[in-house]
């Protein structure tokens, strides 16, 4: 198994380096962008690690140039920050996985073993619920064909039940997903954002698709 390893902070590539290699893994490491993306294009590699902050280029652009070019091997992201933006984007991209610095190196091992076990399979862009059609990869929402015009907040929290439907998702729980940000529980800053994600979604049409759990939160499904 060959892994290339796109990341400029040196002692970061050089201790992920010496932990796969002992690991049986045949790893090549890029300090920048662009040597990586050559690297990755010359170069057949079963996955890529791939660090967002490069000096040269995100490795978001990393990302898309790759797949763009046809290369479809398989990407584990290193983020900085656990951002709820980073993971909507690596979602809606088609990233196979991401870890948070400072991570342990035995959870970067089993987030490695997971990817390359997974057999390549489609990405989910659409999801749909009943006449509710969510495209994540071009930000779209339509229902019974309509579109929907939603606020980049709306647009990551409808994501959010819609990915988890049938799921009762706590008021902290979004909060902490949506807003990356921990609220006192009495807040009521999620029941108003719902309030008008419902005015949107919902209440122009007669079935209903975001229910309230009292006491506990929120789920979305067709009931
Ligand atoms: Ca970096």
């Amino acid at each position: 198994m060959h892994i290339l390893i796109i990341e400029d902070e040196k002692k970061t590539a050089g201790f992920l380096k010496k932990g796969l290699t002992e690991n049986g893994f045949v790893v090549d490491v890029a300090h920048t962008a662009e040597a990586g993306l050559f690297q990755a294009h010359v170069s057949g590699y079963d996955l890529v690690i791939l660090d967002i902050m490069l000096p040269d280029k995100s490795g978001w652009v990393v990302f898309e140039e790759m797949r763009r070019s046809g290369n479809t091997t398989p990407v584990l992201f290193l983020t900085a920050r656990d951002s709820v933006e980073d993971r909507v984007k690596g979602l809606e991209l088609g990233a196979d996985d991401y870890l948070v610095k400072p991570f342990a190196f035995s959870e970067l091992l089993a987030r490695v073993r997971v990817v390359l076990r997974r057999p390549p399979v489609q990405k989910v862009q659409t999801i749909e619920i009943a006449d509710l059609q969510i495209d994540l990869l071009k930000r779209k929402v339509r229902r019974a064909g309509q579109q929907i015009d939603l606020t980049q907040k709306e647009f990551v929290l409808l994501s959010l039940l819609a990915q988890r439907s049938g799921d009762v998702l706590s008021r902290t729980m979004i909060a902490e997903q949506v807003w990356d940000m921990n609220f006192d529980s009495d807040t009521n800053v999620v029941d108003v954002a719902i309030r008008r994600l419902r005015s949107k979604v919902d209440d122009p049409f007669t079935e209903k698709l975001i229910h309230t759990v009292r006491g506990v939160g929120y789920v979305l499904e067709k009931k």
